[in-house]
């Protein structure tokens, strides 16, 4: 439970400081307490309700890399679509078909 002990992690919307939110007005969330449980995209209503927040962005990356790569696209060609590295494609790539680390 505690592997982002020291980065905490929003209970609301599972968020951390490597996949955080993000708001096209407000930028990338942070925390909103001093223990880290709450981050500022949860704890703004304004910027909870606003439909353009994105919660923990890279989890909405690596879903649309595994859906991509499941589709049957290459690690280049999911690279090339979504303008991410290669490396990076072919670590969530690895891990999907890995069946998933915790
Ligand atoms: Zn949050
Ligand atoms: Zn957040």
């Amino acid at each position: 439970m505690s592997l982002f002990g020291f980065g905490g992690k929003c209970e609301i919307c599972g968020c951390t400081e490597d996949n955080p939110c993000y708001n096209p007005k407000h930028g990338l969330c942070g925390w909103a307490d001093d223990k880290r449980t709450i981050c500022t995209h949860c704890a703004d209503k304004e910027i909870a309700e606003d439909p353009e927040t994105e919660h923990c962005v890279n989890d909405s990356i690596e879903a649309q890399v595994i859906h991509l790569s499941r589709e049957g696209m290459t690690i280049e060609q999911i690279s090339d679509e979504l303008g991410l590295g290669e490396t990076y494609v072919a670590k969530i790539v690895k891990r999907d078909s890995e069946g998933g680390e915790q």
